[in-house]
């Protein structure tokens, strides 16, 4: 595993396209210390380590430009041919027919210089550079492992618990993960919202059935989206009356920290109760720049949550995925869920066993602050919602007993009567 890049903080940072002032100016302040100028309204940092990848890749660009959230997706690797100019691909990431599964390429430069361009293992490559094993489908693969289709009342909406309402607003992403559980509808041109006509449907619904008091706005990524569309959508929720709050989840922060700016800032903090969830997979992630659009958000009073699934050989021991929850914290991160990797079509190469999800919360659950510890639930196949798992802390009940097995592995009894 590499250093964090958190710790190769660059002493230079760069003008932002957008300027107008960032909310949670103490927080972004207290960033900036570490090594930036004190200057920091209207700035957005870079660290060392894609310093010296766009020095490599892009020498004539502004740091401007660099540090705009058009520019980045506009420069998006979307090839084998791209990936093969800022990676030394391995026989198995370039496969004989060059095509991977229906999920296209596409990757930020910025997502791209955090990695290892001569180890096909880093993680974060292996997370978005597809591989020859994606060809292989074992039995118990399907394309929408959570019967989401199944639970789609109008398009574009997933209406599983009472109260609560999947609203899936786009199909793009800035980056797509190669585990995406929702493979089977991102990157769809026909997913990609033009207009707002496109949500009328999923509105009309939310706006006739009155159990629903909790949407998550979701997709592919709906901090893609424009701001003015961002605005329309959250207007138009929170103006139904029997609508408590929204979530948000994304992964924009993380490949595309860039796109957190002054003014969507200055929009998502109009609506409250407004939490957003983020979608990180390993400590590596963590760099200045996630740092600076997290205290972003969390500066404008926007609760944040993380979002991680369990990947085989890229976060699925103790250590990484302890540093993970630390670091997370520190950004102002809640650890939310861990998440077993659905079986989505070639994903076995990505799938852990289960137990090798509880030894992970038995490893963090005693052995560091409660906070750092999300649930780990399975989604399970054919719609039956997230179920949690725990290793076995509850042994069953003795003479009005329980009987209870703690971190260490010590057997306490609790009297459980009156
Ligand atoms: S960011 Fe989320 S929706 Fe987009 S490809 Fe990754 S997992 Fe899928």
């Amino acid at each position: 595993m590499n250093e964090p890049i958190t710790a190769g903080v660059t002493s230079k940072s760069f003008e932002e396209p957008d300027s107008e002032p960032p909310s949670g100016r103490a927080a972004e302040q207290s960033i900036n210390q570490q090594g930036l100028p004190s200057e920091t309204r209207f700035i957005f940092p870079v660290n060392r380590r894609t310093q010296e990848f766009k020095e490599k890749f892009f020498p004539g660009i502004s740091f401007k430009d660099w540090n705009s959230w058009h520019w980045q997706l506009k420069n998006s690797a979307r090839s084998y041919s791209e990936l093969e100019h800022y990676l030394n691909l391995s026989g198995d990431e370039l496969f004989k027919n060059n095509r991977p599964k229906s999920l296209p390429v596409r990757i930020t430069p910025y997502y791209l210089s955090l990695m290892d361009g001569d180890d096909a293992n880093h993680p974060l490559r292996r997370c978005m550079v597809p591989v020859e094993k994606e060809l292989y489908i074992s039995a118990c693969e399907i394309s929408d492992p959570l019967g989401e289709e199944n639970q789609s009342p109008v398009p574009n909406l997933v209406h599983r618990y009472p109260d609560r309402a999947l609203f899936l607003v786009t199909g793009f992403c800035a980056a797509y993960c190669r585990y995406c559980t929702r493979t089977h509808m991102v990157a769809e041109k026909a997913k990609s919202p033009l207009s707002t006509h496109y949500w009328q449907e999923a509105l009309e619904y939310i706006r006739n059935t009155k159990q629903i008091r909790d949407v998550i706005i979701s997709g592919g990524d709906p901090l893609t989206l424009p701001d003015s569309l961002i605005d329309y959508l959250l207007n138009s929720l929170f103006t139904i009356p029997h609508i408590e709050m929204v979530r948000i989840g994304t992964k924009a922060p993380v490949v595309l920290p860039q796109r957190i700016t002054p003014s969507l800032v200055k929009i998502l903090k109009k609506y409250q109760p407004l939490y957003i969830n983020i979608h990180f997979t390993h400590p590596e992630e963590l760099t200045i720049e996630t740092k600076m659009a997290c205290s972003r958000l969390a500066g404008a009073g926007i609760p944040l949550g993380s979002q991680t699934v369990l990947l085989k050989g890229i976060n699925d021991d103790v250590e990484t995925m302890k540093t993970l929850m630390h670091e997370l914290l520190k950004a102002r991160v809640r650890p939310y869920y861990i998440y077993q990797c659905d079986p989505i079509p070639g994903s076995s190469h990505f799938r852990t066993p289960v137990e090798k999800g509880l030894e992970i919360i038995q490893g963090l659950r005693g052995h560091t602050s409660g906070l750092a510890v999300p649930h780990y639930v399975i989604d399970s196949p054919g719609g039956g919602g997230k179920i949690p798992l725990l290793p076995e802390y509850y042994q069953g009940k003795k003479n009005g007993n329980v009987i209870l097995k703690n971190f260490e592995g010590k057997i306490y009894t609790y009297p459980d009567y009156q």
